[in-house]
C-alpha cells in the first residue's frame, strides 16, 4: 500500500471530483494521503477532510510563502496545529526563484511555521526552491531547538536539488520525498540523487494536481499515480515495488505519528 504525502486538495474539493478521485486511489493501492495546507483555505479544507475520512486522509496546516508580508491569523493557526486530525505543519519554506524580492518577509513567516512546529511537536512540511542557503540554516536552528523524537523533524517536498543538499538535510535528520518530477525523461540527474537516499528517509508523494509522472503528463495529477512514482524509484533504487511501498509507507507512518497498518 501507498502513502501519498503530498496532495493539495483544493481544485478536487471544488469540483466534485473527491469521490471518483479517492476510489482510483484506492484501486491503485494509495490508501493513505496527507492533505496540504498552506494558506487559510486550504487548512480549513486539510482538517475537514481529515475528520471526513479519519485514517485515510491526514491534516496539514501552514502558512506557506506566497502569503509572506501580508496580514496572518496565527492563533488559528495555533489552534489548527494543535488538533489531533493535524498531522504536519506545512507546506512552509522559501521559494527565491519566485519572488526574491520578498526574501526577508518568507523568512519571517517560514520561522513563524516553524516555531508554531516546535511547539506542537510536529513534522514541518518544507517548500524550498533557489533558497538551499538559508533554507538549510533555518532547518539547523530548528533541529537544533527540536524536544521531540528526532526522526520525527520533517520532510524536504518534491525535492528536486542536488546531492549535497540532500546530504545536509539527512544529516540534519529530515526526511526527503520524490514526486512525479523523478519520472521525467530529463531527470537524470535527479534519479542519481534519489539513488542515494537511505531507505528509512525516502518519501513518496505526488503533489496533486501538479506533476503528473510518466506515463500521464499532460493530465491532472492525482494521488493513484504516485503508484507510477513508486515505481520508477524501485527501478532505478534496484528492489521491488512492494518493498519500496512497505518502506515509504512505514517512513511517513512513522513521521506523521501514526499507527502502523494492521
Ligand atoms: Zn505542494
Amino acid at each position: 500500500m501507498f502513502f501519498d504525502t503530498h496532495v493539495h486538495f483544493d481544485d478536487f474539493a471544488a469540483d466534485g471530483s473527491l469521490a471518483a478521485l479517492l476510489d482510483r486511489a484506492e484501486v491503485s493501492k494509495v490508501w493513505k494521503l496527507l492533505a496540504v495546507g498552506g494558506s487559510p483555505e486550504a487548512n480549513e479544507l486539510s482538517v475537514r477532510l481529515a475528520l471526513e475520512f479519519p485514517g485515510r486522509i491526514f491534516g496539514s496546516v501552514g502558512y506557506d510563502r506566497g502569503l509572506a508580508g501580508e496580514p496572518l491569523d496565527f492563533a488559528a493557526l495555533r489552534e489548527q496545529a494543535a488538533r489531533p486530525e493535524t498531522v504536519a505543519i506545512g507546506e512552509t519554506g522559501l521559494d527565491y526563484f519566485y519572488e526574491p524580492e520578498k526574501a526577508k518577509e518568507q523568512k519571517a513567516l517560514f520561522f513563524q511555521c516553524l516555531e508554531i512546529a516546535a511547539e506542537v511537536q510536529k513534522p514541518v512540511i518544507i517548500h524550498t526552491r533557489d533558497a538551499d542557503d538559508d533554507t538549510l540554516g533555518m532547518l539547523a536552528d530548528f533541529s537544533k531547538g527540536w524536544k521531540g523524537d528526532p526522526s520525527r523533524l520533517g520532510v524536504l517536498h518534491c525535492f528536486t536539488r542536488d546531492q549535497p543538499f540532500a546530504r545536509e538535510l539527512l544529516d540534519l535528520g529530515f526526511h526527503i520525498s520524490f514526486s512525479g518530477i523523478v519520472t521525467f525523461a530529463n531527470a537524470d540527474p535527479l534519479r542519481a540523487v534519489a539513488k542515494f537516499i537511505p531507505e528509512d528517509r525516502l518519501l513518496i508523494e505526488t503533489d496533486s494536481p501538479y506533476l503528473a509522472p510518466v506515463p500521464h503528463r499532460g493530465k491532472r495529477c492525482e494521488p493513484a499515480f504516485v503508484a507510477d512514482t513508486a515505481k520508477r524509484l524501485a527501478e532505478l533504487r534496484g528492489g521491488t515495488v512492494e518493498s519500496l511501498a512497505m518502506a515509504t509507507t512505514n517512513n511517513a507512518l512513522n513521521l506523521f505519528g501514526l499507527e502502523e497498518a494492521p
